[in-house]
């Protein structure tokens, strides 16, 4: 299987697998691509013959299979990247952000990222943070404690874990579901059915842990609590590498 470290040098990969060791993954993904396919139906029946031809039971092993096969059908499984999105800091809003720039293109060899581009607010202005996708973990812990050097800057720039943030529904107030998929109006401060919050004067109680606190809180425990399990794997990640020196520096 094709691993996404063809850009480290031989250290750095053997680096790389130590803390794919150390790091495991609740689930990894591969995509799976073919050459010459046009003999089959889809890539399915090309595996499944593959699978028949060869006696495979795990897909994982096609690819040491199909070299045999005469190259003529080709199937390739690559190892999707970890889900490890970064922020790169304080590039000016002015620059534009072209996937076809070869400088972004650089970027994936020397580090490992790919899928850049800028954020932009609601209102489509851009921010000053760019977000994007690293290859490898080496390359995830390098960025994050040393930072990148950006040629289309010609500056150091911090880059940051992008953490994911869990949403209250803006109109009752639970941490479970979105705004768009809720069908009550609760006051976010008490949890009543029958005003908005604005006009409440009553005691702070948090529909989702019964708490003195208004719905839409972060002092919520149960918030909190959503937000460690959603980022777990980045947090275990930061502490671990001494990026952050606890996950309280974040939640
Ligand atoms: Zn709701
Ligand atoms: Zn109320
Ligand atoms: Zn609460």
């Amino acid at each position: 299987m094709e691993k996404n470290d063809e850009h480290l040098n031989a250290e750095q990969k053997m680096e790389n697998d130590q803390k794919e060791e150390m790091y495991p993954r609740n689930r990894y993904e591969v995509i799976i691509s073919g050459e010459g396919l046009v003999d089959f139906k889809d890539i399915y029946s090309r595996i499944n013959e593959l699978k028949l031809c060869h006696d495979i039971e795990d897909s994982l092993l096609i690819q040491p299979a199909y070299d045999e096969d005469q190259m003529k059908h080709r199937v390739n499984i690559t190892d999707k990247p970890p889900n490890l999105p970064v922020l790169i800091n304080n590039v000016d809003k002015n620059i534009k952000i072209d996937p076809n720039n070869s400088y972004l293109i650089d970027l994936a060899t020397r580090y490992g990222l790919v899928d850049i581009e800028r954020i932009f607010l609601q209102d489509n202005t851009p921010t000053n943070k760019l977000r994007a996708n690293v290859l490898t973990l080496y390359n995830y812990i390098d960025l994050l404690k040393n930072g990148i050097y950006l040629d289309l800057t010609s500056m150091k720039h911090t880059v940051k874990a992008s953490i994911t943030y869990a949403k209250v529904c803006q109109k009752c107030g639970s941490i479970n579901h979105n705004t768009k998929d809720c069908k009550f109006d609760r006051c976010l401060r008490c949890g009543n059915y029958d005003h908005s919050f604005k006009n409440c004067k009553n005691i702070p109680k948090c529909v989702n842990c019964d708490g003195s606190h208004q719905s839409n809180s972060e002092i919520c425990n149960l918030l909190t609590n959503k937000n460690l399990t959603n980022n777990r794997y980045t947090l275990d990640i930061l502490v671990k590498e001494s990026i952050i020196n606890s996950t309280d520096d974040i939640f």
